[in-house]
């Protein structure tokens, strides 16, 4: 079976550019990586160029004036630019750099929120968020007297619209939900929440962590309020990530970082922040992690969005129909065509770090646990499941390694 013969990419030339995935673990195991919702692999690409940095353009950024610290700085603000058009935002003010999505939501918590929100107010989220985009929220709460809910997902693992009119009110401040279940896959209709949210006089937050790495991402046509990703989860390195926010909304928010280079001016009687986008990047910025991150971009825009968004939409259904046809596995989650390429499930009677760990002995890499969605597995009765996740580099052949990997567990806790 080859499900990804008439892609319009050579998958075995494209495994070529990262070299971690040619490793055998365990004895003699391929190495079949399916963890790419924690956290993907980065081509030689990216890593060259984080080599080249270091070898010839590094220097501290927006401070000395000297030929290095311009030419880092010319490529920083290159890496902003790359991420402006990767998301279609309007102003290249509007790309702030941070450690990761979470450091993001935070940041919206602790700007917005802290100025914005009071007790009485509400704070949408739903049963499907990732830990960074519930904690940051009872934290407001917890500051503010603010109040948070959460809009119900349904037994197959999807928002429940009909009820959005219940928990959607005149009394929310912001909606923030993820594009796509970093469990379920479920890839939810942003562009309709949104323009729920805005309906209500409530603003959005759109958590794009599963989903920016994966698809096309418009975030004018989404018409998002904030938008939060971070560099590794799409062959970027860690340590950056991305706040996006509308002008409008950001350019007179109060920083929530002090310190050097957000400001306009610090003098004995206190201080004055400076405009956008430094505003919000108090310190040195992750400067070579940012200019990985346009690296990636660099190497997602060629293999093409379209392409890999179709890639994953064949091996997930390929996993699907694998693994539904073994006894006692329990898909969570949409059917194939509504989810991204996330497939989590679990098996009657088998912990799933049991799983996890007999894959691992094979060189199966999946995930075990809550996933930093402990409201989710609560919702479902289930303590932990196991995760696998795929990208543009993984192959049918994985995914049937996969299935056939977790017949194996099933007749090794059968004897
Ligand atoms: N949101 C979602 C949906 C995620 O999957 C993750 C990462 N697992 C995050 C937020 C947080 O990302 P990071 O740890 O890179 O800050």
């Amino acid at each position: 079976m080859n499900h990804i013969a008439d892609l319009p990419v050579d998958l075995d030339a494209l495994r070529k550019d990262f070299p971690i995935l040619a490793q055998r673990v365990h004895g003699d195991w391929p190495l079949v990586y399916l963890d790419n919702a924690a956290t993907t692999q980065r081509p030689r690409q990216v890593i060259q160029t984080l080599v080249e940095v270091y070898e010839k353009h590094y220097a501290n950024v927006h401070r000395g004036i000297h030929w290095l610290s311009e030419q880092s700085t010319d490529l920083y603000e290159e890496a902003r630019e790359s991420v402006r058009r990767l998301i279609h935002a309007q102003h290249l003010e509007e790309i702030i750099f941070t450690t990761g999505a979470t450091a993001a939501i935070n940041l919206v918590a602790r700007t917005w929120g802290d100025s914005c929100v009071g007790a009485g107010d509400e704070i949408l989220l739903t049963e499907m968020e990732h830990h960074s985009n519930i904690v940051p929220w009872f934290q407001l709460a917890e500051r503010t007297g603010c109040k948070v809910r959460f809009l119900p997902i349904t037994d197959d693992g999807r928002l429940d619209l009909d009820r959005l009119s219940d928990y959607l009110t005149s009394k929310t401040r912001l909606f923030a939900f993820t594009a796509i279940s970093n469990v379920l896959g479920t890839a939810n209709p942003v562009r309709q929440l949104v323009q729920a949210a805005h309906d209500v006089g409530a603003l959005a937050l759109v958590d794009g962590a599963q989903s920016v790495p994966h698809m096309a991402t418009d975030v004018q046509f989404w018409d998002a309020d904030f938008v939060a990703f971070s560099g590794h989860k799409m062959m970027g390195p860690s340590g950056v990530g991305v706040f996006y926010g509308r002008r409008d909304l950001i350019a007179e928010l109060p920083p929530f970082l002090g310190g050097g280079s957000m400001i306009h001016r610090v003098t004995v009687d206190g201080y004055e922040p400076a405009d956008l986008p430094a505003r919000f990047e108090a310190g040195t910025p992750p400067i070579v992690p940012a200019l990985g991150l346009k690296a990636a971009i660099d190497y997602l825009e060629r293999v093409g969005f379209a392409t890999i968004a179709e890639h994953e939409q064949r091996l997930v259904s390929l996993a699907h129909a694998l693994l539904e046809e073994i006894d006692g596995v329990r898909l969570l989650g949409p059917p194939p065509e509504e989810k991204a390429g996330i497939v989590s499930f679990v098996i009657d009677g088998i912990h799933a770090h049991d799983v996890a760990q007999i894959l691992d002995r094979r060189g199966i890499a999946i995930r075990a646990g809550h996933h930093c969605a402990m409201p989710l597995h609560q919702r479902y009765g289930v303590m932990a499941s196991n995760r696998a996740s795929f990208y543009i580099y993984n192959t049918a052949e994985e995914v049937e390694k996969l299935a056939l990997a977790i017949r194996e567990v099933k007749r090794v806790f059968r004897r």
